[in-house]
């Protein structure tokens, strides 16, 4: 406009109206920029992703140059204490609510609840009764009680109906569903118009926990199991990058456990202890739950406390306090823990893995890997150590919801995040108040400057063409002044 003005392009009267108009213009502009920018559907998005089973070294192990991608314009913690059971169902839950098993109550993958009188499994639909789940509330029920969406592929306990909701957007679990579906399935949740997108999403692959159960960690086999994994990574972040989501979706790619290699040679078969008749079987190796019958605790006990050096006897209440694993009926009133490597069965009858988890979560290959990037992370940072109940407050953090009661702790994870907050909490209204007189301000003060600077000029240049002041009210009402004047 003032080029417009400048070059004599129109008159200078219907240039001073649009002066005058500019600010509202400028007003309703940056209000609906306001608007977008804070508003609900405009919270930080963040996806987190497991590959079950996936250890902390692996990605040192073969080439993986995706998961080093992330590590490099990201973050990585070298080593992530998880929770005791290492299993997937307490850890996957654990990783959604930052609380112990004990607190969350799912606290095995195979369950006994006495107050219930139910058992859980993870390979019936039991796992489909809310009432397992509702110690606790995960994360993507959190957020959508707070305003926002979330959307969840395969994530254990995703499609379970827990506190009255699932996941606004979620696939029921079927084994069969590619990765590159699930994938597929988030981004379209992911990409929907705001009002329906999510802000949170949730991903699950069971692999490599698979393979690393069948083949064992330590076969030469897992290298191409672990590079296809890397594989899948590059996948997703691919889809991201087409998508147009990649730079500005948090991305948190964890696992629940690791996977320590197990052999024949290391088989502790109970029978030779204490008869089947004396208990009921609830979890299996590495950590094995027993109900006694009525009455038969103590003689279960004295029979297998010292009986062999590779297994660790508990009864319930001796269980130690680091584990935070004896505050709930559903943890049997007998553990027996193996030592790593080993693997409990009744007898050799029953099938043998080559890998397994569940065992201490203090030794080294029990932990996950854990790397993450995107608007909130610091870059090329690397961490020493975390727990894995400390990541519930921190994605809270970035998602801008309170944290519900966790066992986990902001304070030991922030230096993840840029020093300066990147998020802060929604509050549209002040926001939207504030944007709305700044450009009002703004304009009002560019107008009146530019007015100021017409003023001037046109003296200035009226005064050069005069020849003497007592011609110039004359001279002003020719029009080949105005022409002259080149405004
Ligand atoms: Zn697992």
């Amino acid at each position: 406009m003032l080029s417009c003005l400048l070059r004599g392009g129109c008159s200078p009267r219907l240039c001073l109206w649009a002066l005058l108009l500019l600010p509202l213009v400028s007003l309703h502009t940056l209000n609906q920029h306001g608007r977008r920018s804070h508003g609900v559907n405009e919270r930080p998005k963040l996806l987190l992703v497991s590959f079950d089973g996936f250890r902390w070294d692996y990605i040192n192990r073969v080439p993986t140059p995706n998961f080093h991608n992330i590590m490099d314009n990201g973050v990585i913690v070298e080593h992530v204490e998880n929770v005791y059971i290492t299993k997937t169902y307490p850890n996957h839950y654990s990783l959604v609510t930052g609380l112990y098993a004990e607190t969350h109550g799912i606290v095995a993958n195979e369950m006994y609840d006495p107050v219930l009188n139910r058992s859980f499994s993870m390979e019936t639909d039991s796992v489909y009764e809310s009432r397992w789940w509702e110690a606790a509330v995960p994360l993507w029920v959190s957020i959508q009680k707070a305003g926002g969406r979330s959307g969840a592929a395969m994530w254990p306990g995703s499609d379970v109906k827990i506190h009255g909701m699932f996941p606004n957007k979620y696939l029921l679990y079927n084994a069969s569903v590619s990765f590159e579906t699930r994938v597929e399935r988030l981004i379209e949740w992911f990409s929907a118009p705001k009002e329906a997108a999510v802000d949170f999403g949730v991903l699950y692959w069971e692999e490599p926990d698979e393979s690393g159960h069948n083949l064992g960690p330590e076969s030469p086999l897992m290298d191409v199991v672990i590079a296809g994994i890397d594989e899948k990574l590059g996948f997703l972040m691919n889809e991201l990058k087409k998508a147009r989501l990649y730079e500005n979706v948090n991305l948190i790619v964890t696992s629940d456990h690791g996977m320590t290699q197990l052999s024949s040679d290391k088989i502790i078969e109970l029978d030779e202890y204490v008869s089947r008749d004396l208990y009921t079987w609830v979890d299996k190796s590495p950590v094995v739950a027993l109900l006694p019958k009525e009455g038969k605790l103590d003689e279960i006990y004295q029979k297998l406390v010292d009986v062999n050096p590779n297994m660790v006897v508990y009864k319930k209440e001796d269980v130690p306090e680091h584990f935070h694993y004896q505050h709930n009926v559903r943890i049997m009133p007998i553990l027996i823990a193996a030592k790593e490597g080993w693997t409990i069965m009744q007898n050799r009858t029953g099938p043998f893995m080559l890998g397994n988890h569940g065992f201490d979560n203090n030794l080294i290959s029990m932990q996950p890997v854990f790397v993450a990037r995107g608007p909130a992370f610091r870059k090329h940072y690397i961490k020493t150590s975390m727990r894995s109940v400390d990541l519930y407050p921190l994605m809270c953090h970035i998602l801008s919801i309170p944290p519900l009661p966790n066992n986990g702790s902001l304070l030991n994870v922030q230096d993840l995040l840029y020093p300066e907050p990147t998020v802060s909490t929604p509050s549209p209204a002040p926001r939207v108040y504030v944007y709305s007189y700044a450009p009002v301000v703004g304009s009002f003060l560019g107008v009146a400057m530019v007015l100021g600077f017409l003023c001037f000029y046109i003296r200035q240049v009226t005064v050069k063409q005069l020849p003497s002041l007592k011609h110039r009210s004359r001279e002003m009402s020719q029009p080949l002044l105005q022409e002259d004047l080149h405004l």
